[in-house]
């Protein structure tokens, strides 16, 4: 067979091209390199925010400054420790029209509400302060004091002008308290931001409370669980699109005598929940949700929690007695 001149040298590349390629597939699979040829690497950054810290994990650098962002304007409007946020303000003056966000979140608390026949209850805010658990300046207190404080306790007490966005307390020194939900809501916020920036892939976790955003390189993000009273790992939950919150007694809490005292409180009585569990971990699609429901099976207990889940769509509960 007669190939031109041209045709020739097109060959004898083409075959030299095909050869190498070849070459350099074996030599691969004699020899694979030790570190695969893209870097499969992760940033990782972290901030203290919403008095805990933040670790968030991505293979786009630009996701932790949004975390960060998000979580900070969150904070700002949410947070009763910076007094100029629209909860310390709606604090102080009982009335207020509030931003959409902070609408929406004392919404939603109302309806966990409801859904928990009251175990979930943002309006405990008086009864954290008796206790101390604002301050760090634990006491226990008299029942007469608890008895009054308790007064002053239940979101049935709140009421929302749906039409320009006040919210106002039926009682004067009633207050809220949004620490049960704000890091979840904070979290949904984060991730959505993070989507609208096109970033597939993030890891946020929010001192116990946990969002996985897609896969970490094609497999789900590992998340280690620590014992609730021993600090070694009880077990590895791995989650993709999903949000794991741990509520307990064992990080904040004091001692009296043997007792322990922990910060979840129990509105129905005024003291801190005794349901038998010492840790809590709720899986679920919303951040939002899953904070909300594991402070709320803290307080309600096991028997209790079971009937919760069956109102909740692709919810998962790890109870730790
Ligand atoms: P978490 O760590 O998400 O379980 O939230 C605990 C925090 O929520 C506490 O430190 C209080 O600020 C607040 N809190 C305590 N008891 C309740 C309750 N029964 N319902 C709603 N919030 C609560
Ligand atoms: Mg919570």
């Amino acid at each position: 067979m007669a190939f031109s001149a041209k045709t020739r040298k097109f060959l004898v590349a083409f075959l030299i091209s095909g050869w190498s390629i070849a070459l350099i597939y074996s030599a691969l699979r004699a020899h694979p390199p030790k570190f695969p040829l893209k870097a499969k690497r992760l940033y990782h950054d972290n901030r203290l925010l919403m008095g805990t810290f933040w670790q968030v994990s991505s293979p786009n650098k630009q996701a932790s400054g949004i975390v960060f962002s998000e979580a900070s304007s969150i904070e700002q409007l949410l947070s009763k420790y910076i007094p100029a946020s629209e909860i310390s303000r709606l604090n102080r003056l009982g009335k207020l029209k509030v931003s959409a966000d902070t609408f929406y979140i004392i919404k939603k608390s109302l309806e966990f509400y409801r859904q928990t026949q009251g175990a979930f209850d943002i309006t405990v805010a008086p009864l954290v302060d008796l206790w101390g658990f604002t301050g760090q300046n634990f006491q226990k207190p008299g029942a007469d004091k608890i008895r009054a404080v308790l007064e002053l306790v239940g979101s049935d007490k709140i009421i929302l002008h749906e039409k320009d966005n006040v919210v106002e307390f039926k009682l004067p020194g009633m207050k809220i308290d949004l620490g049960a939900i704000a890091k979840g809501f904070a979290l949904d916020c984060a991730v959505k931001k993070l989507k609208e920036n096109n970033i597939a892939s993030c890891l946020i976790n929010a001192g116990g409370q946990v969002y996985a955003l897609g896969d970490n390189f094609g497999q789900s993000w590992k998340i280690a669980i620590q014992g609730a009273r021993k600090p070694e790992i009880t077990g590895i939950l791995k989650l993709k699109n999903k949000s794991a919150s741990t509520s307990g007694d064992y990080q904040q809490y004091f001692l009296r005598g043997n007792k322990r005292y922990g910060h979840i409180l129990n509105p129905k009585t005024g003291y801190p929940a005794e349901s038998g569990i010492s840790s809590v971990t709720v899986i679920a699609d919303s951040a939002l949700e899953a904070d909300a429901l594991s402070t709320s099976v803290f307080v309600l207990g096991k028997e209790k929690a079971k009937a919760l889940a069956m109102k909740f769509n692709n919810l998962e509960i790890k109870i730790t007695e």
